[in-house]
């Protein structure tokens, strides 16, 4: 036994492996069966050759050599059948199959029941072993072997071309470029120099192994945490098989013991070991699925989400103009442009007031937060004076405040230095909005004062601070009522219609504007104060 007899002996079991491990650690394709048949044709090859090496007789070479031609066919069988259903769902029609196999058949058949197909004799050379070939029935094969292997290449040329799958296409150039050069070696020196000399013919299972390593690689590429797995598999198998070799040939029996309990460990540790690594990886490809099934549930929220701001956006858009409209005409009622009205009509006006002014609140809080989500706030800078914008909201709510029976009072303490650049819609609606909320959570009577300062510092910066004697904060509330729908429980029972928006939108604006929110409040019941600080310089 020679190098060469080692190394065909090398490729049996490494192909054999392969073909299962890399089948067993995927999922269930119909390709991968034919490839776990395609490499124990080359394994069957590989030991074929092997013994038509080493065997003295005559009679066992031809056995061999029989057996080795029968596996080449089927390589080119199932390389063939592998091609074509590369990357394809279900698996050939039985008669398509049986088209497919009726070489293997015929030349197995032939082979095996008459004396002298292919095969005509052996004789001795110096160099090894020639067999005698039938011409014909040689051309035969080399005909169909050509044919198979050509019409492989080009239905994987065909899947390639027509996918636009990049792991199929990456794939495709694993196997064709790990197979072509192994199949154009294989072919010169297996089936072609044949026809001269039988010298090379152990070259061609190391072809063999490297087309079984390609398409391997190729089909467990996609995943590549199975190519950890079958490496342990592969190399504990392995491990176990040089130690089973060196306990069947032991020649003592403490050589015996020693080797087989080698053996026995090898063989245990090696099942942990690759237990382990399934394990592993399998909770790992559960917590991908997971985060893919997360990423898609997010995904469709997100639409979801955005579906949402749209129609809430579409609809306050609608809501909008009847309300004006309704507001409009109320005021001109109850200011008798329409002719005098009496006490009862007045006073059913000032509800429909109250609720369209609570209303015209509701819809605008809902296009805030419409705005907001959908990233849509757009900001128009201009030099503006901030203490006008504040005296015109105060003169809005006027009646409101009158209403209450509410006293309020206004400190401009801004000495003029009022106006710096900003959006005057948006910063009226924090004015608008913090003023709303005192008037709506204060009691009867009470006082609200409206407070706008200069904060000395650089940049400077202005304070506009709303205090009230209403129904105060608790120190844990505080944080949450700038969020989204944040509110107390006090202020829900007071107006259960309320949103939770004004708030949130207000700290937005202002930080849109590189400014800042806060309340101070001494507790619950003890009134509170909303501030807002923007820097009047850049
Ligand atoms: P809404 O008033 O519609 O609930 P806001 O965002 O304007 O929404 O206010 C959020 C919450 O902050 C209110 O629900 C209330 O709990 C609290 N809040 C706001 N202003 C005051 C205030 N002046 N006094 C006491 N609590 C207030």
């Amino acid at each position: 036994m020679d190098i060469r007899d080692i190394l065909l002996l090398i490729v049996s079991v490494v192909t054999v492996l392969l073909g299962f491990f890399v089948v067993r650690s995927e999922e269930k394709r119909p390709s991968n069966t034919a490839f776990t048949a395609f490499s124990l044709a080359v394994c069957f090859w590989s030991l074929g050759l092997f013994f038509f090496r080493i065997s003295e007789m005559a009679i066992t070479s031809i056995l061999a050599a029989k057996f080795f031609y029968i596996a080449a066919t089927a390589i080119a069988v199932f390389f063939l059948e592998f091609s074509l259903l590369f990357s394809q769902e279900r698996p050939l029609g039985t008669k398509r199959r049986l088209f497919l196999y009726i070489p293997l058949i015929l030349f197995s058949f032939l082979l095996i029941f008459t004396n002298n197909f292919l095969i005509e004799g052996i004789i001795k050379k110096s160099w090894g072993k020639q067999i005698i070939l039938n011409a014909g029935d040689y051309l035969l094969y080399n005909i169909f072997f050509i044919f198979y292997i050509g019409y492989a290449y080009k239905s994987l040329f065909k899947i390639y071309r027509a996918t636009r799958e990049q792991i199929i296409r990456l794939q495709f150039k694993y196997i064709f470029l790990g197979t072509i050069g192994g199949f154009i070696i294989g072919m010169i020196t297996n089936l072609f120099l044949p026809w001269v000399t039988y010298r090379y013919i152990w070259i061609g299972p190391l072809t063999g192994l490297m087309m079984t390593v390609a398409i391997s690689y190729a089909i467990s590429k996609h995943r590549l945490l199975n190519v950890k797995v079958i490496a342990t598999e592969f190399f504990s198998s392995l491990l176990v098989l040089v130690f089973l070799v060196r306990f069947i040939i032991s020649e003592s029996l403490g050589e015996f013991i020693l080797n087989g309990s080698i053996v026995f460990v090898a063989t245990v540790v090696g099942i942990f070991l690759i237990r382990s690594v399934w394990k592993e990886v399998r909770i790992r490809e559960e917590m991908e699925s997971l985060s893919r099934q997360l990423a898609t549930a997010n995904e469709e929220l997100k639409k979801l989400d955005a579906a949402k701001s749209e129609f809430v956006s579409i609809a306050g858009h609608q809501l909008r103009a009847p309300l004006t409209v309704i507001r409009g005409y109320t005021s001109l009622l109850l200011e008798g442009s329409f002719g005098e009205i009496g006490k009862k009509a007045r006073e059913a006006l000032d509800k429909v007031t109250f609720s369209t002014n609570q209303l015209v609140k509701l819809v605008s809080d809902l296009l805030d937060l419409s705005r907001i989500e959908s990233g849509k706030i757009r900001y128009e800078f201009s030099e503006n004076n901030l203490a006008e914008v504040v005296e015109r909201v105060l003169k809005e709510f006027t009646e409101s405040i009158k209403q209450k029976g509410l006293k309020l009072e206004w400190q401009n303490e801004s000495q003029g230095l009022s106006s710096f650049a900003f959006d005057k819609d948006k910063m009226r609606e924090v004015v608008v909005n913090l003023l709303h909320n005192a008037i709506k959570y204060s009691p009867q009577g009470s006082e609200i004062i409206v407070r706008l300062e200069n904060i000395s510092g650089v940049p400077k910066q202005i304070r506009l601070s709303v205090q009230d004697q209403g129904i105060g904060i608790a120190e844990a509330d505080k944080k949450k009522l700038f969020a989204k729908f944040g509110r107390t429980e006090e202020a829900q029972k007071l107006d259960p219609g309320g949103m939770g928006i004004g708030l949130y939108f207000v700290k937005r604006v202002v930080e849109d504007h590189h400014g800042r929110v806060g309340i101070e409040s001494p507790g619950p019941g003890k009134g509170s104060t909303f501030w807002v600080e923007l820097p009047t310089q850049k």
